[in-house]
């Protein structure tokens, strides 16, 4: 058996004619900077989201920089954001020389809560991002109420989550992304809307942000040759628009085969007693860009070695604090005490195989296999 963490092979032969057609397409003709493609699958994506400006650029953590470059931040302004979470987050804080103010996430979700965001306020706090963890939006109405109350910005890490519905207390539903001020994405390829290389964008339903990001990302012009602010040059690839306007039709799908498989990883591995698995918040739908679980009983480096001999891939999300990395140790200030819940899941957590051809018999073997662990 060739178990994969991620199968982009399999799903590549089940859309190949029409994704070749179309990257040949823009070979053919030779539009490869912010041609018809970009120009039509920002429009479906946009669709697709709800969302009034979307601004495709090169990747994820361009995304992000973009977004925190468009809120006019000054040098020293604190910005929230999980230690739990990929380095990408608060790089792009660090770059701009804004301050990282790293806190610990809810034990259950992995995700940023609106206590633990409120709690680390500060007069000099101008941005929060909170990250969709592993596929799941964080429980955003209340962590909006808190940024609305004390004036603060809502970047939103969504390369996690793309396609998840939120579910306010009204019972109307919204795309992660959206929710905030500015929601950042990735392509890339393992994502869950992966592009054939690197790819990202921002979207926002705000006029006057919107606009700001696409400027930015333009080498801070609207009209060429006139440049109004210090931006940057990133853009989403034409190819990569082709692929990925092909590929946005059919996540939908993706998402029910990931969440399918994470319903079968549950039911053989819900009653093991040593393993939690990822829990399921009520107001949001899970992507399951990943299938995390916690090993509670201390073994989870004895049982990442276990399945990698019996031939399945498995990988650590995250293994180091963000704190504890040494590019980000001259940021953090004196009095910090290590966060609990973030020093936890880095001994604790797990990610098992998960993509979108994941097939029975693999599923059984590998969930057979963890529970033999545990036996
Ligand atoms: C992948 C990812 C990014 C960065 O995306 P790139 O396209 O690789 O730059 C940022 N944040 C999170 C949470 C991610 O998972």
């Amino acid at each position: 058996m060739n178990i994969q963490m991620v199968d982009l092979k399999t799903q590549y032969s089940r859309i190949q004619q029409e994704v070749d057609e179309a990257v040949l397409e823009v070979i053919r003709s030779t539009a490869f900077i912010n041609g018809p493609k970009v120009q039509s699958f920002k429009a479906a994506f946009s669709a697709y989201l709800d969302a009034k400006h979307v601004i495709p650029c090169a990747n994820g953590t361009d995304a992000l920089q973009i977004a925190l470059m468009a809120l006019d931040l000054q040098p020293g302004d604190e910005v929230i954001v999980p230690a739990f979470t990929y380095v990408a987050t608060a790089e792009v804080i660090a770059l701009l020389r804004l301050t990282p103010v790293m806190v610990d996430v809810d034990p259950d979700t992995f995700n940023l809560t609106a206590e633990i965001f409120e709690a680390a306020i500060t007069p000099r706090t101008k941005a929060v991002v909170p990250v969709h963890l592993f596929g799941q939006s964080c429980d955003m109405e209340p962590i909006m109420q808190v940024a609305n109350k004390h004036g603060i910005w809502v970047v939103e890490d969504n390369a996690q989550a793309i396609g998840a519905d939120y579910t306010y207390s009204d019972g109307s539903t919204q795309k992660t992304g959206t929710l905030g001020h500015i929601g950042c994405t990735s392509f890339y390829p393992s994502k869950n809307l992966g592009a054939y290389g690197d790819g990202g964008a921002l979207y926002s339903n705000d006029d006057i942000i919107g606009p700001k990001c696409q400027m930015v990302a333009n080498h801070g012009q609207v009209k060429r040759y006139y440049h109004d602010a210090v931006g940057v040059n990133s853009r989403l690839d034409a190819m990569q628009a082709a692929v990925l306007e092909i590929k946005l039709r059919h996540l939908d799908n993706y998402a029910a085969a990931r969440q399918q498989a994470a319903a079968y990883y549950d039911e053989a591995l819900g009653s093991v007693s040593e393993l939690q698995v990822p829990t399921r918040q009520a107001n949001s739908s899970h992507e399951f860009h990943q299938y995390t679980l916690k090993v509670k009983n201390g073994r989870r480096d004895e049982l990442a070695a276990f399945l990698k001999e019996k031939g399945i891939p498995n990988m650590i999300y995250y293994p180091v604090p963000l704190y504890k990395q040494n590019a980000y140790k001259s940021f953090i200030p004196a009095d910090f005490v290590e966060l609990p819940v973030t020093e936890d899941l880095c001994e604790s957590v797990i990610s098992l195989p998960m993509h979108t051809e994941l097939d029975e018999a693999t599923l059984s073997f590998i969930t057979s296999s963890v529970r033999g662990f545990f036996a």
